[in-house]
């Protein structure tokens, strides 16, 4: 199988680009060979497709379902009132639907943490993007529930390798506030013995920095260093509350950050995300889009653009967070932080790209890419998405988008028909 894009716009010069299975094997000025797909690159740019570093997926079938809420109520009335009624079915229409949002702006790497696991690999296995899934591993506190939350993450471990290298499973606990020493330290051990990153949320709230004082006399970061949690598999998502110390912790120990900042101003967690410091410790920072119930949606040029303003008015500095920096993180920090070989468009890297479609009024007169796509554009203008070496969309279509949306729309109403019901 092999792709050949003719004259497309690649760092401000016109390339061709090969790709040869999975591989973008030659970039020139002019390439000669015969492909099974050729492209035209007029009028488009190709850049590194996305990477979301943190989302839970399957969570677009409560998109705009519940907002403006006080967060409580917002937990405990609605979001976990619906999810307790999701089925595995749910789960895996529910992340098609993410999938194929993502795909159609221009994302082919999620890291995601949610219930059922099979349901959520299963989509990714036949929209043809990569994920790094995790099921949420939650045992408040409760010595059975942890026993059976280790039995079902060993056993989805060994059921993970039938689902091809595209789904790479990665174990999720929660947070501290919702998971046991015994059951943090397993996973620790665990993931090391394996090889497998450990996705997590940390200090997303005041509220958790200040529980976490009182019960164990010290901030979240510093007591996850001391049971030995901390490695460089840890993917920690928001750290919007980190202290200095904690920050020279997480470095130390080569814990990759997610930042995402619509989630974190949606859900008013009263903090800008201490970007500048993690930069300056040198903490490899990429960016997430949290869940669609706190986003809503998964476009990641979206988020580029709120992580640079959030940054620029928070330091009342408008060169905090310039437009090619936000790219980075959500392309080759991303890919740094999962361990992927791309986040490039460059011979030898794996061929997961996008084509931007540079006859948008938006990125129109086109000064420079990295401020249009960011500052101006949004996940509309991305036209061609590859990914393994895959042609997933071409000219802005992508197959069978009418069954997902049809099916996702059904899946969502019924659920919220049988929790509404059983709610009273
Ligand atoms: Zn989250």
């Amino acid at each position: 199988m092999s792709i050949l894009i003719k004259g497309v716009t690649l760092d401000g010069h016109k390339k061709d680009i090969f790709i040869r299975d999975n591989l973008i094997q030659k970039i020139d000025d002019s390439i000669n060979l015969s492909a099974n797909v050729q492209i035209s690159g007029d009028y488009k740019a190709a850049i590194p497709s996305f990477i979301n570093g943190h989302t839970h997926a399957a969570m677009t079938l409560l998109r705009g379902y519940a907002d403006d809420m006080h967060l409580q109520d917002w937990l405990e009335k609605k979001i976990w009132v619906a999810e307790a009624h999701m089925t595995e079915e749910d789960i895996y229409c529910g992340a098609r639907l993410a999938c194929l949002e993502m795909i159609k702006t221009g994302t082919t790497f999620f890291n995601d943490m949610y219930w059922f696991w099979k349901g959520t690999a299963r989509a990714v296995q036949e929209m043809g993007i990569r994920a790094a899934i995790s099921a949420v591993f939650i045992d408040f506190f409760d010595k059975k529930k942890a026993k059976e939350q280790i039995e079902i993450n060993m056993k989805l471990f060994e059921e993970s390798r039938n689902f091809g290298d595209r789904v790479t499973f990665t174990l999720g606990p929660h947070a501290i506030y919702t998971v046991s020493e015994g059951s943090l330290k397993w996973a620790a051990d665990f993931a090391r013995d394996h090889g497998l990153l450990i996705h997590v949320h940390l200090s997303e709230t005041q509220e958790e920095v200040e529980n976490c004082i009182r019960k164990q006399g010290m901030r979240p970061a510093e007591y996850l260093g001391k049971i030995g949690f901390l490695g460089p598999n840890v993917i920690a998502c928001h750290g919007v509350w980190l202290s200095h110390k904690e920050i020279l912790l997480l470095k130390k120990h080569g814990v990759k950050v997610v930042h995402n900042p619509i989630s974190n101003m949606k859900l008013a967690v009263g903090k800008a995300f201490p970007y500048e410091r993690l930069k300056t410790a040198g903490v490899t920072i990429s960016l997430g889009t949290d869940g669609c119930s706190s986003n809503n949606n998964l476009d990641m040029l979206e988020n580029m653009k709120f992580a640079s303003l959030l940054q620029k008015y928070h330091h009342k500095d408008t060169t905090a967070l310039p437009a090619r920096e936000a790219f980075q993180m959500a392309t080759i920090n991303g890919a740094k932080a999962f361990g992927l070989n791309c986040g490039e468009v460059k011979e030898g890297a794996l061929a997961d790209l996008a084509l931007i479609d540079l006859q948008r009024p938006e990125l129109t007169p086109h000064f420079d890419l990295y401020s249009d796509l960011v500052y101006s554009g949004n996940g509309g203008c991305v036209d061609t998405v590859i990914c393994d070496g895959k042609v997933l969309m071409a000219n802005r279509r992508v197959e069978n988008e009418e069954t997902i949306l049809e099916e996702a729309r059904r899946c969502a109403f019924d659920l919220i028909k049988r929790a509404s019901h059983s709610n009273g």
